[in-house]
């Protein structure tokens, strides 16, 4: 029921950041985050979820410049963030990917006038209302995967894992990863991962992954 209150048709791109800086301050809006490798399908589900083409763009050239997507979707702001693990990219480029994502993510939305965290020692909680974290189906996360798995249950960024292109994978080969991966996540000490089977072709899980979406941002402008 919650998902229909927001109008997933009501998209629209707002900006490309390259620099951390540039990023706008957090507002009211929510933010939704996506996470991935280059070419696990992130372009092809935020474009589903938005009912759209080409929105996002389709990965055509891997390893395109890093840059933070801020989309406007109704009443909440789709973030997608850059793909990662693709080899030919400069190391220069990867470090201003880590610098880049990483500040994002941590960053509270709320600065201090040091631009310091409080001297509490405990980070303030991230400006990210959901991160989809999305992983290959067909594959056992990589290690950039897990390391990004790691750093959000470190940092306590709540988030949802989605399996990308389902429809690749035949029962019998869905229950071995599926039995694979609940190995393989078990060294993130982490109960009660949410995971969502997706396919951006048949639109498996796309009702379910909207409802996780707008269930947070109805509790986030509600709070
Ligand atoms: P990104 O680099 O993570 O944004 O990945 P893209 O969305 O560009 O997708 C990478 C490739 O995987 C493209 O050729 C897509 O057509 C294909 N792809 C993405 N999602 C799916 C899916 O759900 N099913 C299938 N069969 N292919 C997909």
């Amino acid at each position: 029921m919650m998902e229909n209150k927001i109008n997933w048709n009501k998209a629209e791109f707002l900006s490309s950041y390259g620099k951390y800086p540039q990023i706008p301050e957090k507002s009211q809006v929510p933010e939704i985050a996506f996470s991935g490798r280059s070419n696990v399908g992130k372009s092809s589900l935020i474009n589903k979820l938005l009912n759209r083409k080409s929105l996002a763009r389709v990965s055509s050239k891997p390893g395109k410049t890093v840059t933070i997507n801020f989309y406007s979707v109704d009443s909440i702001f789709f973030v997608d963030l850059p793909g990662y693990g693709y080899a030919k990219t400069a190391k220069s480029e990867r470090a201003r990917f880590g610098e880049l994502t990483e500040r994002y993510i941590t960053s509270s939305g709320k600065s201090t006038p040091s631009g310091k965290s409080a001297p509490s020692g405990k980070s303030a909680p991230s400006r990210i209302a959901l991160l989809v974290q999305l992983i290959d189906f067909r594959h056992p996360p990589t290690f950039d995967d897990l390391q990004m798995l790691n750093f959000l249950v470190e940092r306590e960024i709540p988030f949802v894992i989605a399996l990308t292109k389902a429809d690749k994978l035949k029962k019998k080969q869905r229950e071995e990863r599926r039995t694979g991966l609940s190995e393989e996540l078990a060294t993130l000490k982490k109960e009660d991962i949410n995971i969502i089977e997706f396919s951006a072709e048949t639109g498996e899980g796309v009702e379910e992954l909207r409802r996780i979406i707008a269930e947070i941002a109805e509790e986030i402008c509600h709070a």
